[in-house]
């Protein structure tokens, strides 16, 4: 058991991410179970005591008599430093055990830039980096989350990965690894691998042999093994509103990123925004009841004393029945002083009459997600609204008394030109003259966020190549020069950071040299502007004789075989194309929903179906 010495956490901040023992975390005796699972964040405490699916997955394996789960987060670097200089192993905030004494050790791979986290954990847990070097005596090293459907950046590190919602196949997991511990662990890590294998969702990366090109592009993905299937297929909940769902979460003592009740209305979404990954990997559309929303709200206030409550989803406006269900939990809460949030908003007006409605008091900013600054490129991306939306929607706001507004855009997508990006600038300067046409006075703030477009496998735009950093930063400035009004604030993310993401979303299983050397050279906390360090990483690819513009910024060709095209989401890759040549035509596709189903292939592949309560009495 490590010992945490006060004179360590007197000399970290936030010592409240080291301490564990918060309200509602489990403790059980290591030996008085058959399994000991760490689950693990690569990011910090605040970050990761906010991801929905590591809650979920936690409330499952540690309602089973049999096993153990614990909680892990990275570090800070303070804490780091701490614990190298006097030999702390990273532990376990239940149980405060070396992560090295546990069964296995599951991350959740939500972001590319938090990679090189995921190597300094291991190096600091005494693990071994590489899978190949590690014998049945460590912790099995298992990656999950929408980052494992293109795991090849990982595959030197991991011993598998689990593709889909786990809420089933965690089960089968645990029940493997016990069944191999009663065995004595026969046959060693190889048999286990072999069992885990073939369990559906579950990518052994050691048991395919991947060849390539001359040019680079890779030629065939084959599997070695008999258990290895040719082409690993997601798991998917076919009723979410059978699924358990964590109605005890452990309550933080320091302040985190979603520090409220997360309440979880559907899985998936099918408005088919063509950039989206979500969008494919949580196909179809699966709702929760309202009155199974309403008994989990009650039963989570009552757990956790929590005063706030967001209801969550991809889109938690496109749930069918949310003028009900709000009103409903509004009355059900309103005597705990309990207030309800939708946490995304999409662009007409009736998200503002909800937002109405539900900030009654407060009148926070607004936030609408245009993406893109003309029609053409709305419909190239199939975002479905209209500029008449967003005007509508944010004169509605005015209306309403709001006086701020956020706007998200992206720049860098599929057949963007200038034009393209001069009207982002004319949109926030549409925003500002509605306000006034609305209160007869200027007054209103707009505040203007730019992300670089990063293409994602399992998207149709994952052919394109992605705008190189100088393209990127030409359209900064070109934004700069032209958002000069005191009431219209700027923000982009540096394009260095969104390029390495492009590298690493799409690469292949070249990338784990470089994702070795980069760590070395004292790559961490990636996504962290203050922590990233581009020089590192140019380094690093130098040094693996990697090229980085290979991966971010080529065009892909239609008949290419992609890294990740064994790990399926169940959508057709034919469909993905077709959706990027029609992006090219600038012809939209509609919601599967409601309107006609556009044959993505993931019902009839999985055995599953949309589920909507619209209508019904639910
Ligand atoms: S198969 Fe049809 S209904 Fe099902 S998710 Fe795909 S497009 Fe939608």
């Amino acid at each position: 058991m490590v010992i945490l010495e006060p004179t360590v956490l007197n000399r970290v901040a936030k010592p409240g991410r080291y301490t564990g023992q918060e309200w509602n975390s489990v403790r059980k005796d290591p030996s008085s179970v058959d399994l000991t699972f760490a689950l693990a964040f690569p990011d910090v405490y605040e970050v990761g005591m906010s991801n929905l699916g590591l809650k979920i997955l936690y409330h499952i394996l540690n309602q089973r008599q049999d096993t153990l789960a614990e909680r892990v987060y990275a570090p800070w670097v303070d804490m780091e430093d701490e614990m190298r200089r006097s030999g702390m192993p990273l532990y376990t905030l239940e149980t405060f055990r070396p992560v090295r004494e546990i069964d296995a050790f599951g991350f959740t791979l939500q972001y590319e830039m938090s990679y090189s986290n995921i190597l300094n954990m291991l190096d600091l847990a005494g693990i071994p980096l590489l899978s190949s070097q590690r014998s049945e005596e460590y912790p099995i090293i298992i990656g999950g989350g929408p980052c494992a459907f293109n795991a090849e950046p990982l595959v030197d590190f991991f011993d598998c990965f689990v593709l889909g919602e786990s809420e089933e196949s965690i089960e089968e997991i645990a029940d493997c690894l016990i069944r191999w511990k009663r065995g004595r662990k026969q046959g060693g890590k190889p048999a286990l691998l072999r069992e885990l294998a073939g369990i559906d969702g579950v990518y052994v990366p050691s048991f395919y042999e991947v060849s390539y090109h001359l040019d680079g592009t890779i030629s065939w993905i084959e599997p070695l093994q008999p258990e290895a299937k040719p082409r690993i297929v997601k798991r998917i909940v076919k009723d979410l509103d059978q699924a358990p769902f964590p109605t005890h979460p452990v309550l933080p003592y320091l302040e985190i990123v979603h520090d409220r009740i997360m309440l979880e209305l559907f899985r998936g979404c099918t408005r088919g925004c063509r950039f989206c990954q979500a969008g494919t990997i949580y196909r179809p559309v699966r709702e929760r009841r309202p009155k199974t929303l309403r008994r989990l709200a009650q039963e989570i206030v009552d757990s956790t004393g929590y005063n706030e409550m967001s209801l969550i989803s991809l889109s938690s406006a496109d749930y069918s029945c949310l003028r009900d269900l709000v009103s409903a939990l509004q009355a059900d809460m309103s005597a705990q002083q309990v207030s309800v949030s939708l946490p995304s908003l999409r662009i007409d007006s009736f998200s503002v009459e909800l937002a109405n409605q539900l900030q009654k008091v407060r009148k926070s900013g607004l936030t609408f997600a245009p993406e893109a600054g003309t029609q053409r490129l709305r419909d190239v991306i199939n975002k479905g609204v209209t500029e008449e939306n967003l005007e509508e929607a944010v004169r509605s706001a005015f209306q309403a008394g709001w006086s701020s507004v956020k706007l998200y855009f992206m720049i860098g997508l599929p057949t963007e030109t200038e034009e393209d990006v001069r009207g982002i600038a004319r949109l926030a300067y549409r925003v500002l003259d509605i306000y006034k046409e609305v209160k007869g006075r200027r007054g209103a703030t707009v505040n203007v966020s730019i992300s670089s477009f990063v293409p994602k496998p399992h998207t149709p735009f994952q052919w394109f190549g992605q705008n190189s950093i100088e393209m990127i930063e030409e359209k900064q400035a070109l934004l700069k020069s032209l958002l000069k009004d005191k009431n219209i604030s700027l923000h982009w993310h540096d394009a260095p950071v969104s390029f390495m993401e492009g590298v690493f979303a799409r690469g292949d299983r070249k990338l784990g040299r470089v994702l070795m050397e980069a760590w070395q050279r004292g790559a961490k906390y990636d996504g962290w502007s203050e922590h990233f360090k581009y020089d590192v990483w140019l380094a690093a690819f130098e040094a693996a004789g990697v090229d980085p513009h290979f991966y971010a910024n080529r065009e892909r060709q239609a008949g290419e075989v992609l890294p990740w095209d064994h790990l399926s989401t169940g959508v057709d890759k034919a469909f993905m194309y077709r959706e990027y040549e029609k992006a090219l035509e600038e012809q939209g596709t509609v919601d599967c929903r409601r309107g006609q189903c556009g044959v993505c292939g993931v019902c009839p592949g999985l055995g599953v179906a949309v589920v909507d309560w619209e209508g019904a009495n639910a």
